[in-house]
């Protein structure tokens, strides 16, 4: 182990490890490896930090998570330094975090930006990988981190006649870096997730007229977004330790909030509205919170829905747009719940409608507009709030190719199977962070990404004390744990909704739902637990003779 790359006898640069993606997940595995004194080298395509913070830059783009809480918790300094100036921070404001997070950590030495990484093979002989990336160069590391992101594949819909707008055509998550003007057009929004629910109030005020065509009727939270003060910052900074705490251990979600005594029906309606109400006030994902069994119990469910559809009946003026705004596809939160600025109410705006095409389905975009079955919209530009191929998607455009030239798209064609969602049988030595079987989209994603980082270099620390160079999960492990993600989920409502959770969104896509549900304390629990066990379940070896010696005998 050396913090400097070696050169291998065929004169290519030899790391450690190779880490994929500079977002928040790649920032900190460099940070980890490099203090531990590996040699590391990430590569990211972007021109800059911050992965899906660096590509989501549409109007309104900011998280659902207050930042005080969607912001590193391994520094001290950097937590007591950096000052949130809302509850909710917008994207750039979070960008900038990641940046300066980059520079107080002297980070992007290490880093090679505008590069993808195109292809990894394991060589079974050497025990190593040798990566491909887009500038043509070929490396070897002893191991590859994918820290490439959840959300962090944009997708464009297979629209007719898409390419022959004639007009610019902009997707949430892959928008300009220039600013965008509206003003003075004729805007057409497609997709009613959270980016679309977040840019449609902001394009709306821009627009000479909006149209947002919706599929599917989505639930929505208002923010209550706010300046913070001086004093609520304190206030944080103050109980950090007990916040950061509750997030990783106790909180389902990786987010500090009251939990909740009892399920929905314990209480009386009364009772029941007035919680409702008071979650609604404060505003947030933590609505959700409400209750104990508002993502087990469909009685329950019904409650929370109802609630929420009356709401939207009360803000939106017209009965027929407020009708077809309420969701009654699936329960509440069995899609991510979406948190809103004035979402609703922009549909009051003379200058913005709503049009179905769940009933009216989009036929083709035509060069100045679009027409579904049952008419025609004059458009001078489109945005696609279409979503993403979510938790496989950016794996899968790399690749990856292990034991016996096995490549991981072909393991996974019928859905992602992992150990922990940190491992795939038959890819040693490769990780992944926040991957498909861990909690990742259904929690905080920094308290997942921040467990994820330190198992990992714990495990690579331990590894090298050892002098162990190869690690592989074992089949039977693996499958148990498939098996239980699978078990989790379906002892929920989430099945019921066709969400990007189960890859119903991309065509074709095995429908699997894809992030774990257990909760982050429980899955922390167990991935500690699989540590000190000395890594059960996965096998570690010297060498690749000696794992031969050991899976003969
Ligand atoms: P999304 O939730 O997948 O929503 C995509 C929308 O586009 C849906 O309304 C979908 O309709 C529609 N759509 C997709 N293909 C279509 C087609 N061919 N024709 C018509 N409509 C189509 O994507 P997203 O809004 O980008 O959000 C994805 C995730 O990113 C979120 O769930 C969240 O986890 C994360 N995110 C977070 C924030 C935040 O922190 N505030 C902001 C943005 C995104 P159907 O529902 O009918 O498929």
């Amino acid at each position: 182990m050396s913090a400097l790359p070696s050169i291998s006898p065929e004169g290519r640069k030899t790391y450690d490890v190779v880490v994929v993606g500079a977002g928040f997940a790649g920032m900190y595995m460099l940070y980890r490896l490099r203090g531990a004194g590996f040699s590391v080298r990430v590569y990211e395509q972007g021109g800059g930090v911050g992965g899906t913070w660096y590509w989501n830059r549409y109007p309104g783009a900011r998280c659902d998570v207050e930042s005080m809480q969607y912001s590193y918790s391994f520094s001290e300094e950097l937590q007591r330094e950096w000052d949130w100036s809302e509850r909710y921070a917008p994207q750039p404001e979070i960008l900038k975090y990641a940046n300066h997070v980059a520079d107080r950590f002297n980070l992007r030495r290490d880093i090679q930006f505008n590069t993808r990484v195109d292809r990894a093979v394991f060589d079974e002989t050497a025990n190593t990988w040798t990566v491909t990336t887009s500038d043509g160069n070929t490396m070897i590391a002893s191991f590859v981190v994918l820290a490439t992101g959840c959300l962090s594949n944009a997708r464009r819909p297979d629209i007719k006649g898409l390419e022959s707008f004639k007009g610019p055509v902009y997707h949430t998550g892959n928008w300009p870096h220039e600013v965008v003007d509206f003003t003075g057009l004729r805007v057409g929004v497609i997709g009613t997730g959270s980016s679309g629910i977040q840019s449609v109030p902001v394009i709306a005020g821009q627009a000479r007229h909006l149209t947002v065509f919706q599929r599917t009727a989505n639930f929505s939270i208002p923010a209550r977004n706010a300046p913070l003060t001086d004093q609520e910052r304190q206030a944080f900074r103050q109980n950090y330790p007990q916040i950061r705490r509750f997030a990783r251990e106790v909180a389902r979600n990786g987010i500090y909030t009251d939990l909740p005594d009892r399920g929905a029906l314990d209480d009386g309606d009364e009772r029941r509205r007035a919680k409702y109400e008071q979650r609604w006030q404060k505003g947030g994902l933590t609505f959700m919170y409400a209750y104990n069994d508002l993502a087990l119990s469909k009685a329950a469910n019904d409650t929370a829905a109802d609630f929420v559809r009356g709401k939207i009946a009360e803000i939106v003026k017209d009965p027929e747009t407020a009708r077809l705004l309420q969701p009654n596809s699936h329960p509440i939160g069995t899609k991510r719940i979406c948190v809103d600025t004035d979402y609703f109410a922009t549909f009051n705006r003379d200058n913005v409608a709503l049009v179905d095409i769940k009933a009216n389905p989009i036929e083709e975009i035509l060069p100045n507009g679009l027409r579904t079955t049952a008419k025609t919209y004059e458009l001078d530009a489109l945005v696609l709030a279409t979503g993403f191929d979510a938790m496989t998607g950016s794996v899968a455009k790399i690749d990856i190719r292990g034991r016996n030239g096995l490549t991981l798209n072909r393991k996974w064609a019928e859905g992602p199977k992992t150990y922990l969602g940190l491992m795939s049988t038959g890819f040693p030595n490769l990780f992944i962070i926040t991957g498909p079987g861990s909690p990742s989209v259904l929690s905080n994603m920094i308290v997942s990404i921040e467990q994820h980082v330190d198992w990992i270099a714990d495990c690579l620390a331990f590894m090298h004390a050892k002098g162990l160079s190869l690690m592989e999960a074992e089949k039977d492990a693996e499958d148990k744990w498939v098996a239980h993600v699978n078990e989790v989920a379906h002892a929920t409502l989430y099945p019921q909704a066709n969400s990007w959770y189960m890859g119903a969104n991309i065509p074709g896509k095995p429908r699997i739902f894809m992030p774990y549900i257990g909760g982050v304390g429980t899955y922390r629990q167990i991935c500690n637990e699989i540590a000190a066990k000395g890594y059960e379940g996965f096998a570690m070896a010297a060498n690749e003779r000696e794992r031969a010696v050991a899976v003969i005998s």
